[in-house]
């Protein structure tokens, strides 16, 4: 994403009411961290209850094309009025819960307070780059009282990404033009949007133990009547591993895309040539005309664009995301898997790791074959075929954990991403420091959500040692010799709360 520079303002903070600064927070401060000088209107709260006016926001884009977790916030109103927040951030890329608005540069959302002490939640969230830059945005506060007066100040959101730079591929969807007989996706720029939406597939998958598929060993199946009845089964006429795709263009009664393997398909073969439930190949078709009207359709692929796409009827309908969509019924939403149909059968999908993210079981809609209502719970976007129903700003499709993890059970291995392992916090085991020096160790994390609590849950830390329950960093020093044992209790941002907890043992020489 690219960060437009905004000239330095000045932050006006107007003195409302009497609250006075919370020191005891500014206590796990680590050395060097300026108190606040002001008292606060309002206070933004973590999801553990901590003051973050003078912090940030930790947002992390997760690897892959993803929709990424967004995280809940709650702002207390402490004036004693009726009060307006508007909330700013200088990206379209960090964006609020619905309802809220996106526009160059720029997402906004507005919360009125109708008496003090009053609670209200909201959401930031961060659509997915592809470059690895950890960018520096921030959200701006600007609070409008009863009587017009306003104030405001800023958090910096920072943002960890998890985007390698480098996309590497071990498995592969390859697209073959041959069926597209009208010339729809002659165009390099559609089959570039097209490209994108495969590679963001592929890129969650594991293919390493496909086997090849031979010339003319595989055959697939294309449309030729316009009402989705007829169609014909073709050979390949090269060899290829992976997935092969046709994808064409052409006119149907219904005005759509489709997308769909069939059960002409072979299935895929792992090395020891046993024989997977998944299937090979398949077919996405577009209506030439558009998606459900005739609008037509739009193709430029600019990342910065994502928020301009609505897919509403009556618009241009966006080719990456109806490709997007269409290609994940071809590679596993549909019922030619056999696992799919097992799953359709019985209206919804379970497996271990959809029940410790999801929370229970993720229903299927029959007819389409789309988990229909269904809200992906870290992204607050709505799952395959649920475009249009999640609790964030609807945009360009996105794919979420919750369809990466169907694609699990469907029978896919999934590649190993920092956001599929178990929340886990690592210290040395075992400290050891000398009295007077100061010390400062970090602690390891991986499969969590930025915005940490750290703790001390067992024991004492010796004095002078502290730990910062935002970063998890143990520093400072002391003049007591000894032998401390501890348990430091970690927990994350996310709505299903992971925690971990780890055993350190501090000798003091
Ligand atoms: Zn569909």
């Amino acid at each position: 994403m690219k960060v437009k520079s905004h000239h330095l303002f000045l932050i006006y903070i107007f003195f409302f009411g009497c609250s006075e600064i919370d020191d005891s927070k500014i206590d796990e401060d680590e050395p060097g961290a300026k108190k606040s000088l002001h008292s606060k209107s309002i206070q933004i709260l973590d999801a553990f209850g901590r003051d973050i006016n003078n912090k940030s926001i930790k947002l992390v884009d997760w690897e892959g094309y993803l929709a990424n977790p967004s995280i809940e916030l709650t702002i207390k109103n402490h004036h004693k009025s009726k009060l307006k927040v508007h909330l700013t951030t200088n990206s379209s890329f960090a964006y609020f819960n619905l309802p809220s608005t996106i526009s160059e540069n720029r997402s906004y959302k507005l919360i009125q307070f109708l008496s003090s002490d009053e609670f209200k939640k909201f959401k930031i969230g961060l659509y997915p780059d592809s470059n690895s830059i950890n960018e520096k945005l921030k959200l701006t506060i600007k609070i409008e009282s009863k009587d017009k007066a306003i104030s405001f100040f800023s958090i910096p959101i920072e943002i960890y990404d998890q985007d390698k730079g480098e996309e590497k591929y071990n498995f592969e969807i390859r697209a073959d033009y041959s069926m597209d007989s009208r010339n729809f996706l002659d165009e390099p720029i559609k089959r570039n949007a097209i490209q994108k939406a495969l590679n963001s597939w592929a890129y969650f998958i594991d293919g390493s133990e496909f086997q090849i598929t031979s010339k003319e060993q595989e055959k697939t199946w294309v449309w030729i009547d316009k009402n989705f009845l007829k169609g014909r089964v073709i050979p390949n006429v090269q060899e290829f591993s992976g997935f092969l795709l046709y994808v064409y263009g052409y006119y149907n009664s219904e005005i759509r895309a489709a997308g769909e393997s069939t059960e002409y398909s072979g299935f895929q073969r792992n090395s020891n040539n046993e024989m997977l439930k998944l299937r090979k190949s398949g077919s996405v078709s577009f209506d030439i005309r558009g998606n459900w009207d005739k609008s037509g359709w739009y193709y430029l692929l600019d990342e910065e664009d994502w928020w301009k796409i609505e897919n509403f009827s009556g618009e241009q309908k966006d080719l990456f995301s109806v490709a997007l969509h269409e290609v994940g019924h071809a590679i596993g939403f549909n019922k030619s898997y056999p696992e799919f149909k097992k799953m359709l059968q019985q209206g919804f999908v379970i497996s271990p790791q959809i029940q410790s993210y999801f929370k229970g079981a993720i229903e299927i809609d029959q007819k389409t074959e789309h988990f229909s209502d269904q809200i992906d719970p870290e992204s607050g976007n709505g799952l395959f075929g649920n475009h249009f129903g999640g609790e964030m700003p609807r945009k360009r499709w996105l794919i979420t954990k919750s369809d990466l993890l169907i694609l699990q059970a469907v029978g896919y291995k999934l590649k190993e991403f920092d956001y599929l392992k178990k929340f886990k916090v690592e210290y040395p085991s075992k400290i050891e420091i000398v009295r007077s020096q100061e010390i400062r160790f970090t602690p390891k994390i991986a499969g969590g959500i930025p915005g940490y609590l750290f703790e001390i849950s067992k024991g004492v830390l010796p004095d002078g040692i502290r730990i910062n329950s935002f970063t998890g960093v143990i520093f400072g020093k002391t003049e007591k010799r000894g032998t401390f044992q501890i348990e430091v209790k970690a927990q994350d941002h996310s709505v299903n709360k992971h925690s971990d907890s780890v055993n350190i043992i501090i000798v003091v020489k």
